[in-house]
């Protein structure tokens, strides 16, 4: 479904923080991106939502290479949906408002339908109560999900979750993590970033090991963490332990 196929991103005629990286995913495939702190997971992320402009490679969704001009990159976006360590919530519109806005404004949906869904996403969440209140009034866990049905109202292909319960006092993780449970169970395609090893263990269906710019494993859990294959992964799954 989503392709990359050589790509690279520096900043500022550095050196190369993504080095020819080749990756893909499925339908339906939840993938999670390991790696130290600094290794380019969320440019990887970003490169892939061309909230980064890539310096060489290709980007393909369906087989079809993406048109990156400014006209063609709000529907790829669409497509394309991603949450943020941050939330990125409009701190002045409610949490129905925020839900909203995309559907009505970039899909152009029918008002009265944008809300009957959103609503039924807040509650599939366990925030359906807190509709008409803003971001300010909810705890992280809370405005955290509101930040994935904002996504998912979108309908996209593949979500991008870039350490989504970083933020989070810990007892607030889990509900998070949940949501995304079930939105793996369901089906949903996903490219996870994520320190919850546990988790990482739990939803993936594979795991990419990112480091000095590469990927240098990619395999199923099991394999990753039981036997991985370098000692750079070795020494990055012992500092969890
Ligand atoms: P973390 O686990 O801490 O979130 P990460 O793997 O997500 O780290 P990135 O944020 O992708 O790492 O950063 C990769 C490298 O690119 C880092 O060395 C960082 O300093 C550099 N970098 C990221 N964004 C920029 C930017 N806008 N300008 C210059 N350098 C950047
Ligand atoms: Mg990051």
């Amino acid at each position: 479904m989503l392709e990359v196929s050589k790509l690279t991103k520096s900043f500022d005629g550095g050196s190369a923080v993504l080095n020819e990286i080749n990756f893909s995913i499925k339908k339906g495939e939840v993938v999670v991106v390991v790696g130290s702190s600094g290794c380019g997971k969320s440019t990887f992320l970003r490169c892939l939502n061309f909230l980064e402009q890539i310096d060489s490679g290709e980007i393909l969704l369906d087989g079809k290479k993406i048109d990156i001009s400014a006209k063609a990159l709000p529907k790829y976006r669409e497509k394309i949906g991603m949450v943020f360590q941050s939330y990125e919530l409009f701190p002045h519109k409610t949490v129905l408002e925020n839900v909203m806005l995309a559907p009505l404004l970039v899909q152009k949906r029918n008002k009265a339908e944008v809300k009957a869904e959103a609503e039924k996403l807040l509650a599939r969440v366990g925030v359906a109560e807190k509709k008409d209140m803003y971001p300010r009034q909810l705890s992280g866990g809370q405005k955290q999900r509101v930040a994935i049905v904002r996504s998912l109202i979108m309908h996209p292909e593949v979500l991008l979750l870039d350490e989504i319960t970083a933020a989070l006092d810990p007892e607030m993780v889990r509900e998070v993590l949940q949501v995304v449970l079930e939105l793996a169970k369901e089906g949903m395609t996903m490219l996870i970033v994520t320190h919850e090893m546990d988790f990482a263990k739990a939803v993936a269906d594979r795991v990419i090991f990112l480091d000095q710019g590469e990927i240098i494993e990619e395999e199923p859990p099991e394999i990753f963490f039981g036997e991985p294959k370098t000692e750079r992964a070795k020494r990055f799954l012992n500092t969890f332990h």
